[in-house]
């Protein structure tokens, strides 16, 4: 269960500049929100703040009723997976999947049963003992998902996850996104640049452009219509 509530957010950052202007959303359990626009219009800042990795400059934001402006991004419930990956380099696929466990100190055998149930749903089981080095593109990116994934967050953030990927990896890993969202349940905000994917995962659609609200609609409406 989770839904969010972001009440005129603001973001000014310390040279001045206002990245996101008045950003009122409603996102009710289980949507799986898109955040569309061009490059610099706040998406980003707007996922950072919804992690708590950016200070929030005015307005509010609730998860499930409770003010959270103030909560630690490790107390959020909150997952994040970035397009780059951020995998650590020297470390194994399971201790990659694991870190985000071990840092808030989870006892060892529940470690390992997350990380192999999140495996097995990832395809990943026989993988684990590999460097991200010596893995697809694809796999990489199923490594950051698990990663988030073993934390059972109530709300998932992704920003462009695929678009370090080729065209027909892109098109595999969108439906097991799509698979994913329905299996746990997850509500998740999602930002692209791709209409595709735009279309085939969300429920609604956010359009931004310069820090401000555009537009909000069901996919149907935004791309079909004439
Ligand atoms: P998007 O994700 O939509 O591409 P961002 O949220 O990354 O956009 O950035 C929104 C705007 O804020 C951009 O104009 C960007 O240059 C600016 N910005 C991002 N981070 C900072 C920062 N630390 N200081 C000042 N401006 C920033
Ligand atoms: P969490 O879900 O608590 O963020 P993560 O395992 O994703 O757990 O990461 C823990 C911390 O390490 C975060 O602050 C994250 O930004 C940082 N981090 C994750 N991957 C990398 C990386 N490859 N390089 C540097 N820092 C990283």
């Amino acid at each position: 269960m989770a839904s969010l509530s972001l009440k005129n957010i603001c973001k000014v950052y310390p040279n001045g500049f206002e990245a996101v202007k008045d950003f009122s959303l409603e996102v009710e359990d289980k949507e799986f929100i898109i955040f569309v626009g061009p490059s610099g219009c706040g998406k980003s800042t707007t996922l950072r703040m919804i992690a708590g990795l950016e200070e929030i400059s005015s307005g509010e934001l609730y998860i499930d009723g409770k003010l959270v402006n103030d909560v630690e991004p490790k107390d959020r419930d909150i997952a994040m997976v970035f397009q780059n990956y951020a995998l650590y380099p020297h470390m194994t696929v399971f201790d990659n999947m694991a870190f985000g466990l071990k840092l808030r100190k989870v006892p060892k055998d529940e470690i390992k049963r997350k990380v192999e149930e999140a495996a097995k749903i990832l395809d990943l089981e026989k993988l684990l003992d590999r460097k991200p080095k010596a893995l697809s593109g694809g796999q990489r990116q199923r490594v950051a998902m698990g990663r988030a994934i073993v934390r059972n967050p109530k709300v998932f953030l992704m920003d462009e996850p695929l678009s370090n990927l080729d065209a027909k990896l892109r098109v595999q890993m969108r439906s097991e996104i799509s698979a994913l969202h329905h299996r746990l349940g997850a509500t998740i905000i999602y930002v692209t640049h791709d209409q595709t994917e735009a279309m085939t995962l969300g429920t609604r659609i956010v359009v931004l452009k310069d820090g401000v609200i555009m537009q909000v609609d069901s996919p149907q409406k935004l791309y079909n219509e004439p």
